[in-house]
């Protein structure tokens, strides 16, 4: 039974007069695990470790607000208009400025603003992947992607991170079996800075080595770098865009640095290309909007983009060491976990042999004892093995520790860890 036809076995009449017409891409429609955590996240008395969500709290609210205001005010007409479907050009000219300052050097005609990493994710996936085709990406992966993948029915294969990051033996590996399938392998995404869900990042010397692979093998990159700024040692880490311009796609965002809310990001992409994916994301969202890039555009003029940026990365370093400083404490022998060198998220692996062979199995009970986080199966595609579908990642699960006070987080993993000690 196709996912479709279960829903359509309980679906009203009503609704199932219309879902009779839905087209064949709708069968890789799903909703995100993620989201569905959430909701039970927002729960009074449950400590999330779940959320991806940057803290907001040291923002300058008063500033934003008189900063819209002005904006407003001097700027209505303009910014409360359709805008260019490429974006504002003062702030993709910032964009330039600013990937500049980390040795990258795209030019204006290659920065198409959106609305979010996700959006460009989507135009590349649409732009790229007809059905069937095989996107590469990281075992595991953030699950947003997956959605985007899912529902331009690609055939995602994943490539296992170690410590290191993606080994691009395996890559090389992954691309030969894939290609004797007789399938083509459209792009590789890859998070290479402070990965969601695993908070691992690429080493140095696997970055030119990947580069290298794949474009040796004529596949294309979609670097996803939402995290690269929130860096705890302050140190930036060379983008895989750098080392070949002409074979990666490089997505960037306000998101995780300054605001969600305001649904902000760009992609790079040389300019002939660059122009399909303003044609794709004009037939969605017609511009970004105006009056988010303008306030983002503020934001950085006033330069309160630097501090904000290294007071946020210190604060969820102190959060980082709580929650590596909790398991160390409490979680039960033989788990295991990454130490993260910037961003929002660590990856424990659970014993073998212990309480819960599916993290999934603790979320009822650890929600019951007052905590959540997200199982690792979300963050894989389901894989056939001897015909039958397993979860990768059932045994790993994700902390989110970017929007949660230090004491708070030493309470969430200790509940945590009781749940899962055996
Ligand atoms: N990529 C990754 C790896 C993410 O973690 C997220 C947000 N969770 C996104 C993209 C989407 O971010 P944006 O708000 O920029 O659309």
């Amino acid at each position: 039974m196709t996912k479709i036809e279960e829903l359509l076995a309980n679906a009203t009449p009503a609704e199932a007069r219309i879902m009779n017409h839905f087209a064949a891409r709708a069968e890789g429609f799903r909703p995100s695990a993620v989201r569905d955590v959430f909701e039970v996240a927002m729960r009074p008395g449950i400590i999330s470790l779940a959320g991806g969500n940057p803290d907001l709290d040291l923002l300058p609210l008063g500033e934003l607000g008189a900063m819209s205001a002005r904006i407003i005010e001097d700027e209505g007409l303009e910014v409360l208009q359709y805008g260019s479907g490429a974006g504002l050009e003062e702030l993709a000219q910032l964009v330039c400025d600013f990937m500049g300052s980390e040795g990258l050097s795209p030019q204006l005609d290659d920065i198409q603003m959106t609305a979010g990493s996700q959006m460009g994710l989507d135009l590349a996936t649409k732009l790229f992947v007809n059905p069937g085709d095989v996107i590469l990406a990281e075992g595991p992966t953030y699950t947003g992607a997956l959605g985007v993948f899912e529902g331009y029915q690609a055939d995602v294969r994943q490539v296992p991170l170690d410590a290191d990051g993606l080994d691009p033996v395996a890559v090389e590996q992954a691309i030969a079996e894939i290609r004797a399938e007789g399938k083509k392998v459209k792009f590789l995404y890859t998070i290479p800075n402070f990965q969601n869900p695993t908070g691992i990042t690429l080493s140095d010397q696997r970055r030119a080595e990947l580069v290298r692979v794949c474009r040796e093998a004529d596949v294309l990159i979609v670097e996803d770098n939402p995290y690269g700024q929130l860096s705890f040692d302050g140190l930036r880490r060379r983008s895989l865009y750098s080392y070949d311009p002409e074979n990666v796609l490089y997505l960037g965002s306000f998101s995780k640095v300054f605001s969600p809310g305001v649904r902000v990001g760009w992609m790079v992409a040389p300019l002939r290309v660059r122009k399909f994916l303003q044609i794709a994301g004009e037939a969605v969202t017609i511009c970004p909007s105006v009056l988010s890039q303008r306030l983002v555009l503020g934001f950085m003029r006033e330069g309160l983009w630097e501090p904000h940026t290294r007071r946020t990365a210190a604060l969820y370093q102190q959060r980082c060491q709580a929650v590596l400083d909790a398991c160390e404490k409490y979680m039960p022998e033989g788990t295991t976990w990454t130490v993260p060198a910037g961003g929002f998220f660590t990856w424990l692996t659970l014993p073998e042999g212990g309480k819960f062979a599916d993290a999934a199995d603790a979320l009822a009970p650890a929600i019951e004892a007052g905590v959540v986080f997200i199982p690792g199966s979300a963050f894989y595609e389901q894989v056939e093995v001897d015909g039958a579908l397993v979860n990768p990642g059932a045994n790993q699960l994700r902390i989110a520790f970017s929007a949660v006070e230090p004491e708070v987080l030493t309470e969430g993993v200790k509940r945590l860890s009781q749940v899962l000690a055996a």
